[in-house]
């Protein structure tokens, strides 16, 4: 044992010379993350997205209490609970019983491994083993076991395992942006790519998987609905499964509450986790349409879907995710408001730095490009510098290399985000005069 060294691996941190000590959380409350040394900072991604409604929101907290006390966990195979069914039931309603069926499992990452396993397996239930390949996006982010790492961009992340990884097919996003004139070539160019790859004499696709309207952690990347309705035209016409992996995108972020209704487009799966327990705890689930289901509904064990694991369905994450689902309708108004705001800011933002470009607004999420001398990427510089920064301007703020974003709780009021805004502001006036 070395004391030098820290005995906490953290996610996603460089344990080198660059590390930092992190910063101790002692409480928070609505937007509010309280620090150890006493001060708050605004939480304007949400802490990594997950928080909905704002930190240990009352109702959830009870509704987790409550559930504690009376059935803290069981065995989900051969046995069920109400937190369990009332959790689906609720979720297909909200979906329009597009969906006819939810499976459990932990986090975003599962969700997609259970996604992609359901695609691939319908096909080999049905008869049509020669629909093997998978499309999925460049600047795609799935999440970090073996199955959703395959289906990322290829990147320093996943590098060390590029020889493990699953070979999936990939194509670029129709990412856009606001005053963007070249769209819609973009978008011709990338459908007629999928075709050919449809058409090309290989093995047939057994489905496309992709983060609806908006790529998270690929930096915040917008395309259009309409994209998405041609990408389904095609994908119909050559019998291919559509996975949306709406981890991020799911209750309410584009606008609606998922964002398949957005874009007005119907998948056969989609994948969600994140704010589904508004914040509390980790939880996810697979929805599929009930064509989906009926090619697994069957006696031999062959066509069985053999997944799942210890903690499914844990009834105190049903129970937290149950009391978020009450509260998504009551945010309508507030994420209308926020979307408004980060229009007229971001714009706002622009016209005062020029080193600030293609601005793109979608529900709660706005994100904005910084151009700097370097390249543009996860490991741009500037992202290390601005989350140094941020506590010192109240703010906690993460870019996604060059990419600046913000994703608040709803909770998050008019004026706390317009003040947000003003803290941003001042922060990219001191970027100016160190950088610049
Ligand atoms: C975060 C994320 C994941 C992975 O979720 P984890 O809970 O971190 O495993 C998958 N897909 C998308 C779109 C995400 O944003």
């Amino acid at each position: 044992m070395d004391d030098s060294l820290p005995k906490i691996w953290k996610p996603f941190t460089v344990h080198g010379k660059a590390y930092t000590q992190p910063i101790k959380v002692t409480r928070a409350q609505g937007i509010w993350l309280t620090l150890e040394d006493g001060r708050q900072i605004k939480d304007l991604i949400s802490s990594w997205w997950v928080n909905l409604y704002g930190h240990a929101h009352p109702e959830v907290a009870a509704a987790i209490s409550r559930q504690a006390q009376e059935l803290e966990h069981v065995i989900f195979a051969g046995f069920t609970h109400q937190p369990a069914e009332d959790l689906v039931d609720k979720l297909l309603e909200m979906n329009g019983h597009h969906f006819g069926h939810a499976f459990f499992s932990d986090n975003g990452s599962t969700a997609v491994e259970v996604a992609l396993k359901i695609a691939y397996q319908y096909w080999h239930n049905t008869g049509q083993t020669n629909r093997r390949r998978i499309l999925t996006f460049e600047g795609a982010y799935h999440g970090d076991t073996v199955g959703a790492m395959s289906a990322g961009e290829p990147s320093v992340f996943n590098e060390p395992f590029r020889d493990w990884l699953i070979r999936f097919d990939r194509v670029p996003y129709a990412s856009t942006w606001h005053d963007d004139t070249g769209v819609q070539d973009k978008e011709d160019h990338i459908l007629r790519q999928i075709e050919r790859l449809f058409t090309d004499g290989g093995d047939l696709f057994a489905a496309i998987l992709i983060e609806p309207l908006i790529q998270g952690a690929g930096g915040m990347n917008m395309c259009r609905p309409e994209f998405l309705k041609r990408l389904h035209t095609l994908a119909a016409a050559h019998d291919v499964l559509v996975i949306y992996d709406e981890v991020m995108t799911g209750f309410g972020r584009t606008g609606d509450w998922f964002a398949w209704q957005q874009a007005a487009t119907k998948p056969d799966i989609i994948c969600l986790s994140k704010g589904l327990t508004a914040g509390f705890l980790p939880m996810s689930l697979t929805l599929t349409t009930t064509e989906v289901f009926r090619a697994f509904n069957h006696d031999d064990a062959n066509k069985t879907l053999w997944h799942g694991h210890s903690y499914t369905a844990n009834p105190l994450g049903c129970a937290a995710a149950c009391a978020g689902l009450n509260l998504l309708p009551k945010s309508d108004l507030q994420r209308k408001s926020i979307q408004r705001i980060h229009e007229v800011e971001m714009a706002g933002l622009c016209a005062t730095f020029p080193f600030l470009h293609r601005w793109r607004v979608r529900g709660t999420i706005a994100a904005v490009d910084i151009k700097t001398s370097e390249r543009d990427g996860y490991f741009n510089r500037i992202a290390a510098e601005i989350k140094k920064m941020a506590p010192a301007y109240g703010l906690l703020i993460r870019p996604l290399g060059q990419v600046l974003y913000l994703m608040p709780p709803y909770c998050i009021t008019d004026d706390e985000l317009r003040e947000a805004y003003k803290d941003i502001g001042r922060l990219l006036e001191a970027i100016k005069k160190a950088l610049y």
